[in-house]
């Protein structure tokens, strides 16, 4: 191969907002025939907001979402942002900063905690002292795992919401189910046009796959016009490797994976090209990636692939 290609192509990138992390990654790039997208901060803007809660019975809507917010004061998670930034209209900071301990994400299920016993704000008057409960948000399988009861009636208004294309996280203080929070996010305004550009340049196929419930992520897909057949959602970052390693069989090893998240790192790193969101994206996905796009510019990746082409002409 010729350096002197490589080097122009690399530059030619970077001018772009594209870093490429060698030569061999811009060829790859040139040869792509199947892509992996990830959904949340991917092809959605990642910035979320609280838009309904559901309350379990006997529950206070402040109270759940003071419990999740304080769950969600040290998250990174656009999850936990919106939580917190939904928290921050309604109550002092004080209420929900700096009551929990032993934060600790559960990636692609959840975030737990346990509340602080130390008599302040965060006490809860019905609580036994000295009892610091769990305080979980995330998933209803997850919080079902763990042994928090879900009553019928509740779940199929939960599902109700869920159908209308939210991101649902259920909230749970210890065994005690405190209700369900929707969330809603905007897809990128440049993808519609970047996956059709993805498309013409010989992409056959793309794929969705995400941690987030099938209605979310078909909704998503709809207005994105990616097939329901290639549409995976509930992926655990292990289920995403897998699903890379069988579009990696599909295309001759010749799949991008994009993606923003901690969850997506092991599959950046499977696919025959990793292909990080370069300022939303977390250090891990970029890490773990070979390529990045800087502007977090979906467009681009088209561009690189052209870019990638043009080398492996030179080169051939
Ligand atoms: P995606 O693959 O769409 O980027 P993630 O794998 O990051 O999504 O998250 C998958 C799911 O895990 C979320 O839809 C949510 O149910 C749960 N989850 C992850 N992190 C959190 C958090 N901080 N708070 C609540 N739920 C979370
Ligand atoms: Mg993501």
């Amino acid at each position: 191969s010729t350096p002197i290609a490589n080097v122009a192509g690399l530059a030619r990138a970077a001018r772009r907002g594209i870093l490429v992390k060698g030569g061999k990654w811009l060829e790859r790039l040139g040869g792509l025939r199947a892509l992996a997208l990830d959904k949340t901060g991917t092809l959605t803007e990642g910035k979320l907001v609280v838009e309904a809660m559901e309350v379990a019975p006997g529950v206070e809507a402040d109270d759940l979402l003071l419990a999740a917010a304080r769950v969600e004061a040290a998250s990174e998670h656009p999850i936990g942002r919106a939580i917190v930034a939904a928290a921050m209209g309604r109550f002092e900071p004080g209420r929900f900063v700096d009551q929990v301990v032993d934060a600790r994400a559960v990636v692609g299920a959840g975030i737990e905690a346990r509340l602080r016993d130390d008599g302040g704000s965060a006490r809860d008057e019905n609580a036994t002292p000295g009892a610091m409960p769990t305080l979980r948000v995330g998933q209803l399988a997850w919080l079902s795992e763990l042994g928090v009861a879900l009553e019928e009636d509740f779940l199929a208004k939960a599902q109700a919401l869920e159908e209308r294309g939210h991101t649902l996280v259920a909230v749970a203080r210890d065994a005690q189910l405190l209700g369900v929070i929707a969330l809603g996010d905007r897809v990128r305004a440049e993808a519609p046009a970047a996956l059709a550009a993805l498309r013409q340049a010989g992409i056959e196929h793309i794929a969705m796959l995400t941690g987030d419930g099938r209605p979310a992520a078909l909704a998503v897909a709809e207005r994105l016009g990616l097939s329901p057949d290639l549409v995976f959602a509930r992926q655990s970052p292990h289920d995403k490797i897998a699903q890379v390693e069988a579009l990696k069989t599909l295309s001759g090893d010749r799949v991008a994976m994009v993606g923003d998240g901690v969850n997506d790192a092991p599959a950046l790193a499977a696919a025959s090209v990793g292909v990080a969101m370069g300022a939303a994206g977390t250090d891990v996905a970029l890490e773990s990636a070979d390529v990045a796009l800087m502007g977090d510019d979906l467009s681009r990746l088209a561009e690189a692939i052209a870019i990638g082409k043009k080398t492996r002409a030179i080169i051939l």
